[in-house]
């Protein structure tokens, strides 16, 4: 048949076997998952009995593009990666903002399937419709950057694109990422499932096109399209995600003292914040692969306390709220160098940071000894903060603990009360009690504590039309308005990982209209926001029946202590009522009482 948006390839790998072999994708899987998130949780639910242990050769990994990874379309450079997470036993993915996606598709493979363990260290090597599994032997210990300029150097090809895990993952740390020097796969430990599998790298060299229904209109269609999500990207392009620090400070969205304040000095705030980063560091902004709006920052540091002279990626919202505020760390230039150590060693910066804030908390109050293996445990001592990005990745004395997540670590230090955590998974920088919709979606995203479900937006003042989402200016909307807001925005992220497309696409504009103009022009199909709606309804079920299936009902359901209590220093937050709202969240997305998925169409 012929394909249009995808290859209709599927690479089936099994490393027990040192086997490779390629599968005829089904049209009627994509047409039900579309692909990314839907695609990968479609899979691991389909193969879930035969997985025993997320650490062992049973668990199986979906490297999934969608329709839209393709050449030229804005923020389509990004793939999805779904598993069974080691860190919190139920579903895991990750999302890489990457060149590595358009190469892999253009390699010839719309997904990779990774099941079983190599011997000793391989990588994949994807070129043209080919594949092989390689020595990776001499690259074991290497970090992200030195793995991938090496793979460059061996292969006598500088533009290769490759994913690899560094020392966290190779040590099976639960909070470590897959990544390259542009793109960064945190959330679950996907990196210690690699590590397991002894498999340290991808690489994709693609030649192939990837046809499309209606080449001419797309192309006339994305100049319209790249003007607007370019003009719509200006604040991004300017601040970077971290230009929200001020105002999420402001709301009392930002993590300050492992959640338990609300407030900071202001001062101190704009220290780190995106403008501060802006005036200080930028070299230039950074864009993913055919990006318009390049948030990311390109930074740069000389003769600096902790860098004689540095040019790579700076920090984020969410790594200078984790990294920052949360540890009362005031210096941007420490977060800097945290944001840098983490990349390159393969540490998720907001586990990182949430982890290590528990440490320090513990440590305040007398929990753990604030003394201990010669760092001073105490906030804001960016020293310390370092020291443990590194014992951590090397699983070495108390970083062993805390390399098995907040929720672990807590456990075993008696302190279960201070880990800041949902369904075993670190909670980013956005607060339930300074956005009522983040408490419910917090606690609804299947991955756990997740805020890329966007609940906030509407609340920030964005509407969507096509989806009947209005724009509010009260954080505080009660009952069935907040719980359909909550369910749709949730259901529109996930189409966007499934196509798979950038989320601050939706921030700079782009419209579900404009989604389905493209599905049309690469798919040559007709979508309706009620029949992605429908897709989107499907996929979260899939998600959240592989979580019932472990284990997971209602009594999961739930905010950490923390955040299910008033911050500490201001009263103008409020903690959200989440038990009122579940049984009406469970009835819409069709779940039992006890949160058990009746069925799935
Ligand atoms: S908006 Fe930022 S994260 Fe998204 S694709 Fe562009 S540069 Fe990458």
């Amino acid at each position: 048949m012929e394909w249009f948006g995808y290859t209709g390839k599927i690479l089936n790998v099994d490393l027990s076997e040192n086997k490779l072999e390629v599968l005829d994708a089904d049209p009627k899987v994509y047409e039900k998952y579309m692909g990314g998130t839907g695609y990968a949780a479609h899979i691991i639910h389909e193969n879930l009995k035969k997985i025993k242990d997320p650490e062992d050769e049973s668990n199986i990994m979906v490297f999934a593009t969608g329709p839209l990874t393709i050449d030229g379309i804005p923020n389509g450079g990004r793939v999805t990666v779904g598993t069974i997470s080691p860190e919190t036993g139920i579903w895991g993915e990750t999302h890489i903002g990457t060149r590595f996606a358009i190469e892999m598709k253009k390699a010839g493979f719309d997904a990779i399937i990774v099941k079983g363990k190599a011997e000793k260290p391989v990588y994949l090597f994807l070129h043209d419709g080919n594949a092989e599994i390689r020595d990776a032997s001499k690259y074991w210990g290497r970090d992200i950057h030195e793995t991938i300029e090496s793979l460059r150097t061996d292969l006598n090809d500088s533009t290769i694109k490759a994913l690899a895990i560094g020392p966290a993952g190779e040590k099976k740390v639960k909070i470590s990422i897959i990544a390259n020097e542009e793109g960064f796969g945190g959330r679950c430990g996907l990196g210690a499932v690699m590590g397991s599998k002894n498999l340290k790298a991808i690489v994709a060299k693609g030649t192939q096109t990837v046809p499309v229904a209606h080449p001419e209109e797309l192309k006339e269609f994305l100049k319209e399209l790249i003007k607007k999500l370019t003009k719509g990207g200006t604040g991004l392009r300017r601040y970077g995600s971290a230009g929200g620090v001020k105002g999420y400070h402001v709301l009392g969205n930002l993590p300050i003292r492992n959640f338990l304040w609300g407030k900071w000095d202001d001062e101190k705030v704009a220290k780190i914040s995106g403008e501060s980063l802006t005036e200080n560091y930028l070299k230039s902004p950074f864009a993913c692969t055919f990006c318009p709006i390049a948030c990311k920052r390109l930074v740069e540091v000389k003769n600096g306390k902790y860098f004689k002279e540095f040019v790579g990626l700076g920090p984020e919202y969410e790594t200078v709220g984790l990294l920052g505020s949360n540890l009362l760390v005031d210096d941007l230039e420490a977060i800097i160098k945290a944001n840098n150590m983490c990349d390159r060693l393969g540490l998720d910066t907001i586990s990182t940071g949430n982890v290590i804030g528990f440490l320090f908390d513990a440590a305040e109050r007398g929990i753990v000894d604030k003394n201990l293996e010669g760092l001073t445990l105490e906030w804001g001592n960016a020293e310390t903060v370092h020291k443990l990005i590194e014992k951590i990745a090397y699983r070495e004395g108390i970083g062993d603990i805390l390399a098995e997540g907040v929720k672990k670590a807590a456990e075993k230090l008696g302190a279960p009360e201070l880990a800041v955590e949902i369904k075993g998974l670190e909670m980013p920088a956005h607060d339930g009690r300074a956005y009522w919709s983040h408490g419910l979606s917090h606690i609804t995203m299947n991955r756990g504590a997740d805020h890329l479900g966007w609940p906030h937006m509407p609340f920030k003042g964005i509407s969507v039309p096509e989806l009947g989402i209005k724009a509010f200016d009260n954080r505080y909307i009660d009952g069935d308005e907040l719980i359909e807001t909550v369910i749709k925005m949730q259901n529109l992220m996930i189409i966007y990982d499934s196509l798979i497309i950038c989320k601050y696409a939706f921030a700079a504009g782009l419209t579900v209209t404009d989604i389905i103009k493209l599905l049309y022009f690469v798919t040559g199909k007709e979508y309706t926001p009620e029949k992605l709606m429908e897709i989107a309804n499907r996929i979260w079920k899939v998600q959240r029946k592989i979580n019932n299936e472990l284990g997971i009902t209602a009594k999961d359901d739930k905010l950490p202590l923390r955040m299910a209590t008033p911050h500490a220093n201001r009263t103008d937050t409020q903690v959200p009522p989440i038990e009122k709202w579940l049984p009406r969240y469970y009835e819409l997305r069709g779940l039992t009482e006890d949160g058990i998925v009746k069925e799935i169409d």
